[in-house]
């Protein structure tokens, strides 16, 4: 049967050359990196090549860069770093954000912290004017997504990082989908701390980084030894830090042509569905998206039971809403944008990556239609 794998926005394979960088780092190579003896030496190389390698791609300084355990790990130590050392105030987010943002921001709400969530257009795009319609005298961050996960619209972070400038409010950004998609300058966007992950870019999973500009007034969350210049604790994941930095190399490498080819397989793919298909539509904005997503509504349709059906087919796609004891709850993001429930209920995520084909994308065009059309003759859902 043909396997095709549609779903890099929730995680990628590692590349094979990725991989082959950190072999060495897990047995061979097995010092701790705070250890001053030979051993430990190699290890510290590892991680400084990896660290001066991310560096290099986002033009910042490798002090700069902090690793953590995950992008989820990377968020809550952004947001709850900035919080905590100015201990009392006001944040801003958005209703669209990751669940590692939001919870983090209801966690701190539960503290006695103030947020507000700006809402979105149809588009699930936020208005920068919105954000600074919320800046008040205590407000003290600013988090946002560079690119919705879900829907894959990119927000006006340039505009924003104006408005949080202008305030002298820092701006934290969620960029675990761009880091390595897209080019990214933190100085343009005005961005003081960048949360990004190694497994959305082919490289493992349970590793990630945190870029803090500078001068940016941030507590650690994870306390102990001296890792990390006391930013934070814990004996770093050396293969993983390795293999982050490989990843980050092969993207810099990479990123440029293949996003075209993202962008022309998207294509086809969006044109492949929406056209034959009756009652479907593309989720998010249609230009200023990333290179590799396309969202899909099904009205009258669970996703649950599109994504089982394509999975019988060999492929593998996202949900972008979840059933529940019975009930369907649409996420999030599609609430926010205020799609009617019986377009939300059947939203289908698609996500490419680098070894995605033309064939696999007329092979997913292929079953989509007759799943659909069976789906909505034997269960009709939400049709009126
Ligand atoms: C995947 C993702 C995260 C979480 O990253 P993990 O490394 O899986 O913890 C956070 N934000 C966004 C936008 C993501 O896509």
């Amino acid at each position: 049967m043909n396997r095709v794998y549609l779903d890099h926005n929730a995680s990628t394979p590692v590349h094979p050359e990725v991989l082959a960088e950190m072999l060495p780092y897990f047995a061979e190579v097995f010092g701790n990196p705070s250890s001053i003896h030979a051993f430990g030496r190699e290890a510290r190389d590892g991680l400084d090549r990896a660290r001066e390698r991310v560096a290099r791609f986002l033009r910042v300084s490798p002090q700069e860069i902090v690793f953590t355990s995950g992008g989820t790990e990377s968020d809550n130590f952004a947001v709850k770093g900035l919080a905590y050392a100015r201990g009392t105030g006001h944040l801003i987010t958005s209703k669209v954000e990751h669940h590692a943002v939001l919870r983090t921001c209801q966690a701190l709400e539960a503290q006695g912290f103030d947020v507000t969530y700006v809402g979105v257009d149809a588009y699930g795009m936020v208005d920068p004017d919105d954000v600074r319609r919320a800046i008040r005298s205590d407000t003290i961050a600013i988090s946002l997504m560079h690119a919705n996960s879900e829907v894959g619209t990119l927000q006006p972070i340039t505009a924003i990082g104006q408005v949080a400038r202008e305030h002298g409010v820092p701006l934290h950004v969620d960029a675990v989908q761009t880091f390595g998609k897209i080019p990214l300058d933190v100085d343009a966007l005005g961005i003081d701390a960048l949360s990004f992950s190694s497994h959305k870019i082919y490289g493992p999973k349970g590793v990630a980084g945190l870029y803090v500009r500078k001068g940016t007034r941030m507590v650690a969350i994870q306390h102990g030894g001296e890792h990390e210049r006391r930013r934070r604790a814990g004996t770093e994941n050396v293969a993983g830090v390795v293999g982050l930095g490989k990843a980050v190399d092969v993207r810099a490498r990479d990123m440029h042509a293949e996003a075209e080819g993202l962008t022309a397989l998207r294509s086809r793919l969006i044109d492949g569905v929406v056209g034959p298909v009756p009652d479907v539509r593309l989720s998010g904005h249609p230009v200023e998206r990333l290179p590799g997503t396309a969202s899909f509504l099904f009205r009258h349709v669970e996703s649950e039971s599109i994504v089982l059906g394509l999975d019988l087919k060999g492929i593998g796609v996202s949900a972008g809403s979840a059933c529940t004891a019975g009930n369907v709850e649409p996420s999030h993001v599609l609430v926010a944008m205020g799609v009617p429930l019986d377009w939300a209920m059947g939203a289908v995520r698609c996500s490419l990556g680098r070894t995605t084909t033309a064939e696999d994308i007329d092979y997913v065009i292929e079953c989509v239609e007759p799943l659909v059309r069976k789906l909505r003759q034997v269960m009709p859902v939400g049709a009126a």
